[in-house]
């Protein structure tokens, strides 16, 4: 099994370049951030609990994003590895998955990061709202308060995932094509 985090700030690319990892190493995807989206429009519980930290760009509370992530996982056994996309995002999520994935006998293999400036994001993520219907994209307030959760709650994991010796980076910036090839030649060199 070889498990990867998928690491950056929102509009890195880390959904489009989950989808790559996951067809080329056969790995099983979950994206946290898909999973909130699914259930709100299903409006199921969880949906309902979780719209209005979405919707404000906030991070959902641990303990409902948490069991969440361990219900898909437990749900999706049979497989070859996960690509982890958007999850953990603090310290606490990072410390539950390393001991729920211990808990089954499994663990982190690489946390890989995705390196783009803010300024690069904020295009990105604009254009991103003009054709999806993601108003967390659509409105810069959102944007900057998605910034702020991350550099508050999430870049301090950057230290978490270096001191087991488990973090790399990647140049997010240039074409898809390209940093699909940075990454792969960085994971075929782990495998
Ligand atoms: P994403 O699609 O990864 O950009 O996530 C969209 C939104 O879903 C975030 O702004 C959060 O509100 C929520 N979310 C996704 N993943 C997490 C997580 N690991 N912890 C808390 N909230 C999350």
């Amino acid at each position: 099994m070889f498990n990867i985090v998928i690491f950056g700030k929102p509009g890195s690319g880390k959904g489009t370049q989950a989808n790559f990892l996951k067809e080329k190493y056969s790995l099983y995807h979950i994206s946290t951030g898909d999973l909130f989206r699914k259930n709100i429009s299903n409006k199921t519980k969880l949906g309902i609990e979780a719209k209005s930290y979405l919707d404000k760009g906030d991070l959902v509370p641990d303990s409902v994003t948490i069991k969440m992530l361990e219900n898909e996982v437990l749900s999706n056994k049979k497989v070859n590895g996960y690509i982890f996309d958007g999850f953990p995002r603090t310290q606490n999520q990072a410390e539950s998955l390393d001991s729920f994935l211990s808990s089954i006998n499994l663990k982190i293999n690489a946390t890989i990061a995705l390196d783009v400036s803010e300024n690069e994001l904020i295009t990105r993520l604009l254009d991103r709202g003009k054709t999806t219907n993601r108003s967390d994209d659509q409105d810069i307030e959102k944007i900057k308060n998605r910034f702020n959760e991350y550099n508050t709650k999430t870049s301090i994991l950057i230290n978490f995932y270096n001191k087991q010796g488990k973090f790399y980076s990647v140049d997010g910036k240039g074409s898809v094509n390209d940093i699909t090839l940075r990454l792969f030649s960085l994971v075929d060199s782990l495998i």
